[in-house]
């Protein structure tokens, strides 16, 4: 059975897991399809995926659409389409939702051209609500809110017209809820109607690389800005990670710079993070640098510019210059740790 205003999300799954975006879009969906009435359906596709679908309904969704087969194994632009875009051709969901990851970036542009929807990529906010244009009243659509025009305006964005609504979210930036294990939901088998051409590309070989730092998940970040100056001093930045057990974050600025691998960016276009601790080392806060931050715990800054607009946000502000105050950190900590 089928809801005309039903809100879908599509499971990434890999390795046996199920990607932390897509149990965060669960979350969200659960208070989506509250406002709507409707039910949260998730899409699963893979290769002996099953045992993954009691996980979803107990993150939140009422309905599992599961289409399991050798073809689905791994991702693979074309049969992953295929499977997507019949159902919503076939079902016509209200909402449509899908991490803004490489395999999200690469498949909601595909379906919603194929179905002829809106996308609205990298919200950081989804809400309900109504829209008037025209003397006309649009009740319950998606509000798709993201910063646009670097940063500088929120934008929220509505599609009255095309459904499915479909956005895509980072992972990191909607709240994740505990599983509830009382939960029930129906689990439907899917069978896909491949085409010739779907199979065109053949996975010969995969390669994962273990990534160097998990910044989403650090209790403590350091970061370092333009401020630290060059690669070389960035070791600073390093060393104090290091006596404090924290990860390494950075600016883009200093990733631009060559200070550091683009793995470590903060913000916007880098990655959300809500650290228990964040010490912003010669990083002036600009606001794609802040995104998402604001559920960070403390935030401990370091700036030789009084007036820099970190210290907006800071809890704890150092004016000075990092190449005196960072080592006497690295000091004091060490002593007291011994
Ligand atoms: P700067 O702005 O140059 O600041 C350096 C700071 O170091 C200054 O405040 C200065 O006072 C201080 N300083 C200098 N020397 C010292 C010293 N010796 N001791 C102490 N302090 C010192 N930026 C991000 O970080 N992440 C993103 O994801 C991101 N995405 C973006 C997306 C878009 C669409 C756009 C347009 C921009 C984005 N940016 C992003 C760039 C952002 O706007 C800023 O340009 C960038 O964050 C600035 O980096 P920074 O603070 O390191 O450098």
């Amino acid at each position: 059975m089928t809801n005309h205003r039903d809100v879908w999300v599509f499971i990434e799954q890999e390795m046996g897991g199920v990607a932390a975006v897509s149990l965060e879009l669960l979350s969200k969906a659960k208070d989506l399809s509250a406002a709507l009435n409707s039910r949260v359906c998730a899409l699963l596709c893979g290769h002996e995926v099953a045992h993954l679908t009691e996980r979803l309904i107990q993150h939140g969704a009422d309905h599992v659409m599961l289409a399991d087969c050798p073809e689905l194994a791994e991702y693979r632009t074309l049969p992953y389409a295929r499977v997507a875009i019949d159902l919503v051709r076939e079902r016509r969901p209200y909402i449509f939702l899908l991490g803004a990851t490489p395999v999200g970036r690469d498949l909601a542009p595909r379906i919603a051209s194929a179905v002829r929807a809106g996308l609205t990529a990298d919200c950081t906010s989804l809400e309900i609500g109504d829209f008037e244009r025209g003397g006309r009243t649009y009740k319950d659509l998606l509000y798709q809110i993201r910063p646009a025009f670097g940063g500088n305006v929120i934008a929220t964005i509505v599609n009255p017209e095309m459904h499915p609504q479909m956005a895509t979210v980072r992972e990191g930036v909607m709240r994740l809820d505990e599983p509830d294990p009382t939960r029930t939901g129906t689990v439907e088998r899917i069978e896909p109607r491949f085409q010739k051409g779907d199979m065109a590309l053949q996975v010969l070989k995969r390669e994962i690389r273990t990534p160097e730092c998990d910044l989403k998940h650090a209790d403590i970040i350091v970061a370092g800005g333009m401020g630290v100056g060059s690669r070389e001093n960035f070791k600073l930045i390093y060393e104090l990670a290091h006596v404090l057990g924290a990860e390494v974050g950075a600016s883009r600025a200093a990733v631009d710079a060559g200070f550091i691998s683009h793995e470590h960016q903060v913000g916007q276009t880098g990655v959300t993070v809500r650290p228990r601790l964040y010490i912003a080392v010669g990083i002036s806060g600009s606001v794609q640098h802040r995104a998402g931050m604001d559920q960070s715990g403390k935030i401990i800054a370091i700036n030789n510019d009084p007036n820099a607009p970190i210290f907006q946000i800071a809890h704890y502000r150092i004016v000075g210059d990092l190449n005196e105050v960072v080592p006497r950190m690295i000091r004091a900590y060490r002593d007291n740790a011994k």
